[in-house]
């Protein structure tokens, strides 16, 4: 564990170092937006700079479904300020920009790029392009962006002279590398806990903190300080691990809260709506050209539901009084609010700046922490029940391999443990049937015959040594198991403890009860791959010579090679008759 905290450690002080390099805050040099913007259809195969008719000039109707988006950006905003020197924007799919200077007099200067020229900046999901050369004479400046798929790649654009003016500060950067860190705590605690106990849920947890940390990185443009990723990588990676987050989320509800938590039903539909939240926005997430006029809609209209989804989940399971979803509602309240603010910003239905995105890396933090606690509370609890199960599973077999009258070991149990005893050098098999026990019962009732049993079973069991295993095999017949040295001579001591035993146990009996055995001492039982069956028939035809003897007494045979159990004087008989 100590150890895992130290990589936690160390994962978190890298992420810090490598956030460092970020340029300080520097705002005085502002970054400008666009004034006007609007969207049109191809207007020709040329990408030349042809403005369009109609400018919206307020912050409403921004749309990424046409096939060509407008911004104009007026020289009036850099009056009195150095000129800009690129385009920023939020990184989204597009197929191409073409930035266009125009000079007061009418002069134009354009230049025009491919998505692939974009340059993702080190400190936001932003990258950048630089302008055609602006001049004091320049009136504004157009962008025509073409195939744009998503409405923040427009709200966001802004010209600006360094990417100080337009990239997230050092300490936006710093919380973002500390979230980084707390995230990899949780994903070894999960590893941690799957290794002890196998629940799916921390596998799904995992998966989970993997979509955030992958959010973090990509959307957080965290992983441009480490590598230099292509806009359109950056562009799907972003969303693609948000939606892998929100699924994995619902999955991990429909698993991890508590048996009876959930109705049947709730439980499987928060299943499926995870395996969609992957899969439908996961699709959307890549944003093909073919899919352009719909995709940014259709990625935020097929991810809301989860939401919406978890909230009622959450609710449903409080409300049958669950302990987990109580943790889960106070680790993913300020994640669900945070995702319906970054929702109706991707919808459009508000504009804002996207360093609100942190409140959803802050939030990622708080989920990580909390759901942590739930998960361990929850692994607690598991292993209260596992503990409780296991006890009453050792209890009931116990039950089962246990004689309820005598408290022996009963043929079920000797049966399923015969071969290892033979392993472990038992190689006397004596049978052992008490003389004319039907007179007991007939004469006494049952009640003495049961008194008699257990004095009996006790007597076979007084060595209480190691060396001996007395069995009830059922009715007024035990077997005992001896291994070691004499064991004949123990068998037969045994037989004989028994009427005394009886005597003393049951007064009043006329006569004493005595016993008769039939034991097969085997030299190397184990190796000889003798069954039970074959024992107990052996040992039985021994006992019928020893009835047929008189009774009370012992017959026996030391066997080195076995082979099939001779026939019995009475299998004889009945043969003859
Ligand atoms: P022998 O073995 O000497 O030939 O005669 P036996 O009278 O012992 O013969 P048998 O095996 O026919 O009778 C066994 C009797 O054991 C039958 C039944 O009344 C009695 N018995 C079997 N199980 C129980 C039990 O659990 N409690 C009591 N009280 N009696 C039992
Ligand atoms: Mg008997
Ligand atoms: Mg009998």
């Amino acid at each position: 564990m100590r150890l895992l905290f130290r990589a936690a450690m160390v994962a978190v002080l890298l992420a810090l170092l490598a956030a460092r390099p970020v340029a300080a805050e520097d705002r005085d040099a502002p970054a400008f937006a666009p004034v006007c913007h609007t969207t049109t259809g191809h207007d020709s195969a040329s990408r030349a700079m042809k403005a369009p008719p109609v400018w919206i000039c307020d912050d409403q109707a921004w749309r990424a479904d046409q096939p060509v988006a407008w911004l104009k950006f007026d020289a009036a905003s850099w009056q009195g300020n150095a000129p800009p020197r690129y385009f920023f924007s939020r990184t989204a799919r597009h197929q191409g920009i073409t930035l266009t200077a125009i000079d007061a007099n009418g002069a134009q200067r354009s230049v025009s790029y491919v998505e692939a020229d974009g340059e993702p900046i080190a400190a936001g999901p932003v990258f950048r392009l630089p302008l055609p050369q602006i001049t004091a004479d320049t009136r504004m400046v157009i962008a025509r962006i073409d195939l744009p798929h998503s409405i923040p790649l427009l709200t966001e654009a802004r010209l600006a002279r360094d990417p100080e003016n337009v990239a997230r500060t050092q300490l936006e950067m710093m919380i973002l590398a500390l979230v980084l860190g707390m995230l990899v705590l949780p994903l070894l605690f999960d590893i941690t806990f799957y290794l002890v106990l196998r629940e799916r849920f921390v596998l799904l947890h995992a998966l989970m903190v993997t979509g955030m940390m992958g959010y973090v990185l990509f959307a957080g443009g965290l992983i441009s300080v480490f590598v230099t990723v292509s806009v359109a990588a950056l562009a799907v990676l972003a969303p693609l691990s948000w939606a892998i987050g929100c699924g994995a989320a619902l999955l991990f509800l429909s698993a991890f809260l508590e048996h009876g938590a959930l109705d049947p039903r709730v439980r499987r539909f928060t299943f499926w709506a995870g395996c969609w939240t992957i899969l439908v926005p996961g699709l959307f997430s890549f944003q093909l050209h073919a899919t352009q006029a719909f995709d940014d809609l259709a990625y935020f209209l097929a991810i809301s539901p989860a939401a919406l989804i978890a909230s009622f989940a959450i609710i449903h399971a409080i409300m049958r009084g669950s302990r987990s979803a109580r943790f889960v509602a106070a680790a993913w309240a300020p994640l669900i609010a945070a995702s319906v603010e970054r929702l109706t910003r991707g919808l459009g239905l508000h504009t804002g700046p996207s360093s609100l995105d942190l409140m959803m890396f802050v939030a990622t933090g708080i989920e990580v922490v909390v759901i942590s606690l739930a998960i361990a509370d929850r692994f607690l609890a598991l292993r209260r029940e596992r503990d409780a199960a296991l006890t009453e599973a050792k209890m009931l077999e116990h039950i089962s391999t246990r004689d309820s009258l005598t408290g022996l070991m009963n043929r079920r149990a000797i049966e399923a443990r015969f071969d290892d005893l033979l392993v472990q050098g038992f190689d006397t098999f004596a049978l052992v049937d008490l003389d004319r026990f039907k007179a007991i019962n007939d004469l006494h009732g049952h009640q003495v015959g049961d008194a008699a049993l257990i004095a009996c079973a006790s007597a076979l069991r007084s060595s209480g040594d190691r060396d001996t295993v007395a069995v009830r095999l059922g009715g007024e017949e035990f077997v005992v198991l001896l291994r070691g040295l004499h064991t004949l001579d123990r068998a037969e001591a045994l037989r004989r403890a028994i009427p005394m035993r009886i005597a003393k146990a049951v007064p009043g009996l006329d006569l004493p009860v005595t016993a008769s055995m039939g034991v097969v001492v085997m030299a190397e039982a184990s190796r000889h791959k003798i069954t039970f069956t074959e024992f107990y028939a052996r040992a039985d035809a021994l006992m019928y010579e020893a009835k047929a003897a008189g009774r009370n007494r012992i017959a026996y045979e030391r066997l080195t090679v076995f082979k099939a159990a001779p026939e019995s004087r009475q299998q004889a008989e009945d043969r003859a008759a």
